[in-house]
Order: C-alpha cells, then sequence, then structure tokens
C-alpha cells in the first residue's frame, strides 16, 4: 500500500508507479504483463477489456434450461483429473449449489486443474445441459468469487487480453487493486461543460463502469466516453497537422486563370463530370495558394481520375514549374504516359517517360535535361523517380493508386527542389471512416460519379461444372470483335496451394478452350521490354486474351476489353476484385466477369457474393471494411499511428464524425490549443501522436 501514503509524490508520479507493486502482482507477473504493454499503473487503469460476459442470468439448479448462457454459484464440492484415452484427459468439478449440483467438465485442459480448489466459491457460466439426472457445463467459464474476486464482477464480466500463464482473474484482481489505489488520481481530460455538452460520461464514473460495468447501458455509455476520447484526440492531432501543413511549408501558388485554363482544357478529348469539375476546381483553389496542396483524390475504378490528375500537372506546367506523376507498376507509368502524349500532341509540353530499360547513357541525358528544366512532365514509377531525379524546379507531384505517401519521400523530393504540391489518387474508394482517420491529414475530393455511357458489367459465380460454359460465351464474344483477360494469383513457388501457375493455366487456354484465339502472357517478373511489347500487341488487338497474373490490376485502360476470368478468386480482396473488373468497363461494350473459386472460406465467399452482388464501389469498400475490419491496408500501424486502444472504425463510425467536427472546431476556436483548460488534452495528444505525425513542439 506504498503509493497513497507516500505523500512526497505528485500523481503523475504515481500514476508511474511500476505495476510489480500492485497487489498481487510482483516481478515476475510484471514480466508477464510488460508483454501486454503493462508497464506502470496508469497502463493496467485504461488497459480495456476486449469483450464482456453477461452473467446476469443467475438461476438455481431448479431454474435452469437447454440453450443460453446462465451462471450458477456454489462452492467446488470435488475436482478430479483423469485420463480417458491414450493422451487425452477429462477435469471434472462437482459444484454444491443448495441441497443440489451441477457438473462442469474440460477436456484436455489439465492446467486448469491447479487453479481450482475444493471449497472454493465460484460462479460458474456456460450453457446447461441434462445429463441423466445432472446438470452439466462442457468448458464453462469460472469466476473465483470471495476474496480474490468480490460481488462487483457477478454481473457482466470483463474478459480482457491475455498472455502466457496469466488467467482473467489476475488481471481482474490487480485492475481492481489499481481502481482502488490509484483512479481518483486521474485528471479529468475535459471539462465539465464539454461533458455535458458532449453528452460524456466523467472519467471517475466512466473507468470503474468500462472494467467492472454495472449494467449493459452504463457500460455502453462508459464505453462510448473512451471512445470519443480516444478518436477526439486523434483528431485534434490530425486538426492540428493539417493547420501545420498550411503554415510550416511554402509552396508556390499556381493560378488557374481563365486563359490557363481554357488553354488546358482545349487539350481535353472528351466533356467533364460533375465530379471531374468539382474535384478539378478544389484542387485549382488548392494550388493557388502558397501553402501546399495534401490531397486524396478518390473515386471509383474507371471513374476518370487520371484527366483531373493531368489538369493539375499542365497548371503546374503553365506556370514554367515541373509536374511529376508517380505510378506503381511500370505498365501503368507507360500507360500513363501514352494517355498524356495524346493528349499534348498537340501542345508545346515536353514529356519523359522514366522507367526502366533506358541505357545508362539515355539516362544520364534525361536526368540531366530534367535537372536542367529542359522537361516539363515526368511520368515514370515512384522506385525510380525518387531515387534519382533531381528537379528544377518542381511545382506538382501527383501519386497514382497509393493509398498515402510517406514523410520520408516528400522529403526525398523536397530536396530535389522546393516544396511541390501533393495530390494522391486511390486505386479504389476508401470507406469513409477511414478517410476522416487514417487519412485524416489530407483533403480528400471525391469522384462519385462515372462518366457518361458506361456500360453494365455482369459478374458470374460460376461453378466448376459451369466452366465450360463460360468459355464457349467467352469464345463467341471474342469472334463477335471483343477482347479479354484471363488473371491467376501470383504462387509463390515456395507455396504448396493448388492454385494453377500462371504458364500452366497458359497453356492449358492455348491448348484448350482458347485455341482459336491470339493469346499473350504477361507477369512480374518478365523484363520491361517484354511486358511493353505485350501489352502493346494487346493494346492494338492483335492479342485476343491477355493471361496475366494481377499486375493487369492497376490502370490498364484497354475499351474493347470486356471479359474477365479471375481464376481462384478467393485469393484476392474485394478491392483487388473490383480493381480487375475495373478494366472491363472502359468503352461501350458490356462487360462480363466470372470468378471461379477453389474451396473458399465462409469469409471469402461472402467477400465474393457481396462482389458479384454490386459494381458500386464505394459499396464495396463498405462492406470489405465491415468483413475484414481496417486490416492490413488500413491498419493504424501501416499508416505510422500508434493502434487504436478502443475505438473500432467500423463499429464506431457515428464518433468518428462526432469527434472529428467537434476537435476541428476546438481547433478552430484555440490553434495552439493553449487554454488552460486544453492543456491536458494538448498533452494527451502529443504524447500519443507527435511522433507518429511529426508534430513537432505545437503552441
Ligand atoms: P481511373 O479513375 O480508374 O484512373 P481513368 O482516368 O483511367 O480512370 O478513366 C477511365 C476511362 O474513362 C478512360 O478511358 C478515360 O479516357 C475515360 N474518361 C474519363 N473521364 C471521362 C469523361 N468525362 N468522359 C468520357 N470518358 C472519360
Ligand atoms: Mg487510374
Amino acid at each position: 500500500m506504498g503509493s497513497m501514503s507516500d505523500p512526497g509524490k505528485s500523481a503523475a508520479e504515481r500514476l508511474a508507479t511500476q505495476v510489480q507493486y500492485l497487489k498481487g502482482v510482483g516481478p515476475r507477473r510484471a514480466e508477464m504483463l510488460e508483454r501486454l504493454g503493462l508497464r506502470t499503473v496508469a497502463d493496467v487503469l485504461f488497459f480495456f477489456p476486449r469483450d464482456y460476459e453477461d452473467h446476469t442470468d443467475r438461476r438455481t439448479i431448479a431454474d435452469l434450461e437447454e440453450g443460453s448462457l446462465q451462471s450458477v454459484r456454489g462452492l467446488v464440492e470435488e475436482i478430479e483429473l483423469r485420463d480417458i484415452a491414450p493422451g487425452r484427459n477429462m477435469l471434472g468439478m462437482l459444484v454444491r449449489v443448495g441441497n443440489d449440483h451441477l457438473r462442469a467438465v474440460w477436456f484436455n485442459q489439465p492446467f486448469l486443474f491447479s487453479q481450482y480448489r475444493r471449497g472454493q466459491e465460484v460462479l460458474v457460466s456456460g450453457k446447461p445441459k441434462l445429463r441423466g439426472l445432472m446438470w452439466q457445463m462442457v468448458h464453462p467459464r469460472v469466476t473465483m468469487l470471495g476474496e480474490d474476486e468480490p460481488e462487483a464482477t457477478g454481473g457482466i464480466v470483463p474478459i480482457y487480453p491475455l498472455t502466457e500463464g496469466l488467467q482473467q482473474w489476475h488481471v481482474r484482481r490487480m485492475v481492481r487493486a489499481a481502481l482502488d489505489g490509484y483512479a481518483e488520481l486521474l485528471e479529468e481530460a475535459f471539462t465539465e461543460e464539454f461533458l455535458a455538452a458532449h453528452n460524456l460520461t466523467p472519467l471517475a464514473v466512466a473507468l470503474p463502469e468500462i472494467h467492472f460495468p454495472t449494467g449493459p447501458k452504463s457500460l455502453e455509455k462508459a464505453r462510448r466516453r473512451f471512445v470519443y476520447q480516444e478518436l477526439f484526440i486523434l483528431q485534434l492531432a490530425l486538426a492540428i497537422k493539417r493547420q501545420q501543413q498550411r503554415t510550416l511549408h511554402q509552396a508556390e501558388p499556381l493560378e488557374a486563370t481563365a486563359r490557363i485554363d481554357a488553354r488546358i482544357r482545349r487539350l481535353f478529348p472528351f466533356e467533364l463530370t460533375a465530379g471531374q469539375e468539382k474535384a478539378i476546381a478544389e484542387i485549382a483553389a488548392d494550388m493557388a495558394s502558397t501553402r501546399p496542396m495534401n490531397r486524396l483524390l478518390q473515386g471509383d475504378v474507371g471513374s476518370g481520375k487520371t484527366i483531373v490528375a493531368a489538369y493539375a500537372m499542365l497548371l503546374a506546367v503553365a506556370h514554367g514549374s515541373q509536374a511529376v506523376l508517380m505510378a506503381p507498376t511500370e505498365i501503368l507509368a507507360r500507360q500513363h504516359a501514352l494517355t498524356l502524349k495524346r493528349m499534348l500532341a498537340a501542345s508545346e509540353v515536353r514529356l519523359i517517360e522514366l522507367v526502366g530499360g533506358l541505357s545508362a547513357g539515355e539516362r544520364s541525358r534525361v536526368l540531366e535535361q530534367i535537372a536542367e528544366g529542359e522537361i516539363d512532365l515526368i511520368v515514370g514509377t515512384q522506385a525510380v523517380i525518387q531515387e534519382d531525379v533531381r528537379f528544377k524546379k518542381i511545382g506538382l507531384a501527383v501519386i497514382d493508386e497509393q493509398h498515402k505517401f510517406g514523410v520520408r519521400q516528400r522529403a526525398l523530393l523536397r530536396e530535389s527542389g522546393g516544396d511541390p504540391h501533393y495530390l494522391v489518387m486511390t486505386a479504389t474508394p476508401i470507406p469513409r471512416t477511414v478517410t476522416m482517420t487514417l487519412f485524416g491529414d489530407l483533403d480528400v475530393s471525391t469522384l462519385a460519379d462515372m462518366p457518361p455511357g458506361r456500360q453494365k458489367i455482369h459478374t458470374y459465380l460460376p461453378t466448376e461444372q459451369e466452366r465450360e460454359r463460360w468459355w464457349s460465351f467467352f469464345s463467341k464474344k471474342l469472334q463477335e470483335g471483343r477482347q479479354g483477360y484471363v488473371v491467376t494469383p501470383l504462387v509463390d513457388e515456395s507455396e504448396t496451394v493448388a492454385a494453377k501457375s500462371l504458364e500452366e493455366s497458359y497453356e492449358a487456354l492455348a491448348n484448350g478452350p482458347l485455341e482459336a484465339f491470339r493469346l499473350g502472357l504477361v507477369h512480374g517478373r518478365m523484363k520491361p521490354e517484354e511486358k511493353d511489347a505485350v501489352m502493346a500487341e494487346f493494346r492494338s488487338g492483335e492479342i485476343q486474351v491477355l493471361v496475366s497474373t494481377s499486375v493487369v490490376e492497376v490502370g490498364v485502360d484497354v475499351p474493347n476489353a470486356t471479359l474477365m476470368t479471375i481464376e481462384s478468386g478467393q485469393r484476392f480482396g474485394l478491392a483487388q476484385l473490383h480493381q480487375l473488373r475495373g478494366r472491363i468497363s472502359r468503352g461501350r461494350f458490356p462487360g462480363y466477369c466470372a470468378v471461379f473459386a477453389d474451396d473458399p472460406s465462409e469469409e471469402a465467399a461472402a467477400r465474393l457474393k457481396a462482389f458479384s452482388s454490386t459494381t458500386d464501389g464505394f459499396k464495396l469498400a463498405e462492406v470489405d471494411f465491415s468483413l475484414r475490419g481496417p486490416g492490413e491496408l488500413f491498419g493504424t500501424r501501416q499508416h505510422g499511428l500508434p493502434p487504436f486502444r478502443i475505438a473500432d472504425l467500423s463499429r464506431d463510425k457515428a464518433v468518428v464524425e462526432e469527434a472529428r467536427r467537434d476537435a476541428q472546431q476546438m481547433v478552430d476556436a484555440d490553434p495552439g490549443l493553449a487554454s488552460p483548460s486544453h492543456a491536458r488534452l494538448r498533452r494527451m495528444m502529443l504524447v500519443r501522436y507527435g511522433k507518429a505525425l511529426d508534430l513537432g513542439d505545437v503552441g
């Protein structure tokens, strides 16, 4: 009980007390806790349960029913471990409840034996089954009552993340000790007015409640408070980040005057959609300013992001600056270069395509021209451009098919000639809560509409038995003059997965169902020249069917291609499938997409079903998100942010919006968070996000 009786220490110092000094912890357990990231008392206080078990349905033996989760309170009367077969054992516990008994059994969990002892008071929770005359629960959860676990946990019981050697009751007891000894030292982060205005439970109430709930409603309110707090603090950090981006860096203002605007538009081969117009207006407004643009352009596959980027690039060039377009793959870089060259045929804009395959001499000549400012527009892969390009005067960097552009990459570009404006374009839409959090430091433009004249795409999930029918349909469309793709997932040599290797499927098709047609093969390990040659032949129609790995996923734009076969579809993510399908919605003919799947898991089946039920990328992004959660692509770590402790972006959508609005309001009113009433929030924000978001010293 050292903590409270230590008058010399500040609250902060006491909250920083090492866990091992908490009642019942000690050095050995402290080591286990370290593995969970728990070092101090404060860590323990904010170590939230990952789930709860509802033990509120208390029964007597006479009231038990089969079917639902029920709890019984009693005394351990007997406990016995015995072998039931070689390598199998059973732990049986007889619990006396008044004059009746309940049997609890566990199979192959002998380690539980040492945890219980006769005479112990326990709460046993599980689904009861009547076995003969005796009620039995298989693998129930047992909560120790009595001295270790006071009755407070009797209702809704917290389930904490564990690590080897640690039991739920260890953690519960430790949390209880931390709450009893230290919770009152915590300071409330929000003012009373703020709590009231935003319907938030005060910390002093919410903290005990989230650990040891007194009821479902009050638990939900407590949870809301912590979710809100976590998201609010992130949003404060993001708002400050946006503010800093506006003030700390200087870019050249590149205004779209009426003359420049007209000169750019003359080059465009079609009328822009309303969405494209809106995005261009937003981009032009950003670029007219001395603060560097930091904009995310998101739109569904085929929504026409390229032309929007072209506008921005030509705007930079019109001001005598250079613009660079970076693509993730060579095929896509080549494609962009082609599109732009075609568009710029009648202009004086000097464009260079910087991909692999140049001779050393050519390459250094090109790099010199760029450095001298003799080239206006540079198109290439990210890798190549970041590696060795030095610009004369870079006005705009466009990053295509990429979700984010890192701090380090920015620094590289900056080194090579000033702070440019940035435009990042996504491959597919991003769920709204994700743009508001993980992309919250960017401004967002959304292309919500599609260019006119888009044809419908039909999506099928044929069975193996229907394969022949699909190929005959595929062939018929080829005979009508259309082209198509066959995509197989990339399979690592070492993988024993039964997915067909690319060459095999190529051979099988060329000598089988598609033998009457001209087939081409493209994959990531081919040399750039080889890839180019194949793509050019496909574009010109010489090749009718392109057999490939998912390298065609990004950006390939061949309007006459209307057929897509995806093999082993269970191995692709929803966004990837959507990208693939996006290859065949580009012209005036309807598209047909078939996805074959071998033995899909339940989740994969749900994914494929969603995929076949809509072509709306915004909807699919939301479905994907709710099926998978943030996943790898949208995980906090991926973005360099610390993981959430309690917030869940798909579950807590409404709170994300609310927190974002409120945080922006606070930063608008108090830009440096300098007011004393914001000091604590400001400190919490810096501790958590200062480094990840490179916030420096705010204020
Ligand atoms: P994405 O957003 O997937 O990058 P693209 O920019 O490649 O889409 O555009 C897809 C196709 O739509 C291209 O063939 C492009 O020329 C065409 N396109 C884009 N905008 C329009 C428009 N406003 N009217 C007609 N066709 C358009
Ligand atoms: Mg694109």
